[in-house]
């Protein structure tokens, strides 16, 4: 797979969405404390990321211990976070062209762990190059995890970003695996090492926030029918949260069109109870001997 086909003002939109993101995640991550609201995190950081002309490309992802990805605050969520180890993941699209982005905050106390997945993207990046093999950026998280003493979480990966796509060939794996794939001038991919004292595998738990369109078809219930109206002309293939709907009973409508196989969900990833999760995500875009991080701030 290659982007190089991007024209020039596509790229800036990549980079501006970046710049937007950077900001907005180090900001949101400055809010998160013992006692604080998710949804008033997530919520602020979906605001700004608006107020400063971008829009979400994917609902704010906010993880904690054990969860790794695609947990986000439901309607009138009333959790706070604990001295626990949260995630933030957070995207921001401009015209469709995309960055994505995550931190981990730790209040839990285990520093290496969140160290660990830092440690592991920078020595990733390091390596990014057009021609790198996308399993020699695995082997270089992979080493840096292991040398802490934890586990890379190998069923998670990073990906390619297209237009109005979150994730695209091809994937980044968080270990030294031999995909065949090198990466090319012009790539535009998300690079997102998991560290873990657990197994290093996740799982699909219960809880279900996440949703996007899987096939447009015409549905007869009236709250269906307005929610797949906003689902195609806001959010089109992009992730969205049952809280984003602007109908009444979105829960409900949401299960409605997951049955017709209009949309479909994302159940939270989680290792076993018990463990902890952190991690850490930037986006680049690919070149001759290097690579320009889009979501750093300037
Ligand atoms: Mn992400
Ligand atoms: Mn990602």
């Amino acid at each position: 797979m290659s982007s190089v086909d991007l024209t020039e003002e596509q790229y800036e939109k990549h980079r501006e969405a970046g710049e937007i993101l950077a900001e907005v995640r180090d900001e949101a991550a400055d809010r998160v404390d013992v006692g604080v609201a998710h949804l008033e995190v997530a919520e602020w950081a979906e605001e700004r990321i608006r107020e400063l002309g971008g829009e979400p490309a994917f609902p704010v992802n906010i993880s904690v211990d054990h969860e790794a990805a695609h947990a986000t605050p439901g309607v009138d969520d009333d959790a706070t976070f604990g001295e626990e180890m949260i995630n933030l993941d957070i995207g921001v699209h401009v015209d469709g062209w995309l960055a994505d982005t995550a931190i981990t905050v730790d209040l839990s106390g285990h520093d290496e762990l969140a160290e660990a997945s830092v440690e592991a993207l920078e020595a990733a990046i390091d390596v990014v190059e057009a021609g790198v093999h996308t399993g020699e950026i695995g082997a270089e998280i992979e080493s840096v995890i292991d040398g802490y003493g934890f586990n890379p979480v190998v069923n998670l990966t990073g990906h390619g970003l297209g237009h109005w796509e979150q994730h695209t060939e091809p994937n980044i794996p968080n270990r030294g695996v031999d995909t065949g794939t090198e990466l090319e001038v012009g790539d535009v991919v998300a690079i997102e090492p998991f560290a873990t004292d657990g197994t290093g595998k996740v799982s699909e738990g219960a809880s279900e926030e996440i949703f996007a369109l899987e096939h447009e078809r015409s549905v007869r219930n009236r709250q269906a029918r307005q929610a797949l109206e906003q689902i195609t002309e806001e959010f089109r293939t992009l992730p969205f949260a049952t809280r984003w709907l602007d109908v009444d009973r979105a829960e409900m409508t949401l299960r409605r069109l997951k049955q017709q196989g209009v949309v479909h969900g994302y159940p939270v990833l989680q290792e076993e109870e018990g463990r902890l999760v952190s991690q850490k995500e930037h986006t680049v875009i690919v070149t001759e001997d290097g690579c320009e991080v889009t979501t750093r701030p300037r």
